[in-house]
């Protein structure tokens, strides 16, 4: 299954980054991996993989892997083979936008058509690279912020997405959205998670917001949280506590490790 895993506070991002989509990995069935960040130089630095968690890592560690904020991600083709230029995450025309995606955008096509007539080439052979690029032309033509862009391009979108995003320039900030596919945020000290599912997180905090369908999350170092639904009404974050501990999700739900053996076995 395929997995978001985003961080952003005053720790070093690829290790909690890298935990997450290990921790994500239980669910299995993924064919590449990626993660994007921005150092503390502001430059972003995006490095995707075929393959496993280990192959992206083998890759990463040879190069800049610093900085406070992140987001990384494990594929689950649905658009495009599974190679390393469809892995996520995906840049916008500019390289200014990076973008991670669990789902499908169903009018992929009439959107890129439409993107490609204002001189947008893709990469990719992706339904993500387009929303990215979508994202990038709404900003660029409305002059607008990065989470208003975000909530316009949503509403000419049909299908099914969790999707983060970052911006090179403004390394305090990520951009979430949900509908259809699941998205978590956890609150630590001075510290934002965001994943899609609470596994990456019960680690770091037991205090996490699950994002309804069809909400924006602009999530902001050292500020609180802004939620807002696509046709832009704020809501109040509704903070809840996760009542798993570490060592029941290290049992992945089984009551003993050595059935939590038995049942894995059978799955061979
Ligand atoms: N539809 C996207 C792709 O094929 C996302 C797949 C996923 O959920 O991992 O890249």
């Amino acid at each position: 299954m395929c997995g978001i895993v985003g961080y952003i506070g005053n720790k070093q991002a690829y290790p909690i980054l890298i935990k997450g989509l290990q921790r994500l990995e239980y669910r299995g069935g993924y064919d590449s991996a990626g993660i994007a960040l921005i150092n503390d130089n502001d430059n972003l630095n995006l490095y995707k993989s075929k393959g496993k968690v280990a192959d992206l890592i083998h890759f990463a560690e040879k190069n800049d892997v610093s900085g406070t904020i992140g987001i990384a991600h494990t594929r689950w083709a649905t658009h495009g083979e599974p190679n390393q230029v469809n892995a996520h995450p995906h840049y916008s025309q500019s390289e200014e936008l990076v973008i991670i995606h669990n789902g499908i955008i169903e009018n992929y096509a009439v959107l890129k058509k439409g993107l490609q007539k204002h001189g947008y080439t893709f990469q990719s052979e992706t339904d993500t690279e387009v929303l990215v690029q979508l994202i990038e032309f709404v900003k660029k033509s409305n002059n607008i912020s990065l989470s208003e862009a975000v909530q316009l391009a949503l509403n000419e979108v049909v299908g099914a997405y969790a999707i983060a995003i970052i911006e090179k320039g403004n390394p305090n900030c990520i951009v979430a959205a949900r509908k259809g596919s699941p998205l978590v945020i956890g609150i630590g000290e001075n510290e934002y998670f965001l994943a899609s599912d609470a596994t990456p997180i019960i680690e770091h905090t037991n205090k996490v917001i699950y994002i309804d369908d069809e909400d924006i999350v602009t999530i902001e170092r050292d500020k609180n949280l802004i939620i807002k639904t696509i046709a832009n009404v704020e809501k109040t974050p509704e903070i809840k506590k996760l009542e798993m501990t570490i060592s029941q999700l290290e049992k992945n739900g089984y009551p003993h490790f050595m059935l939590k053996e038995i049942f894995e076995q059978q799955d061979h």
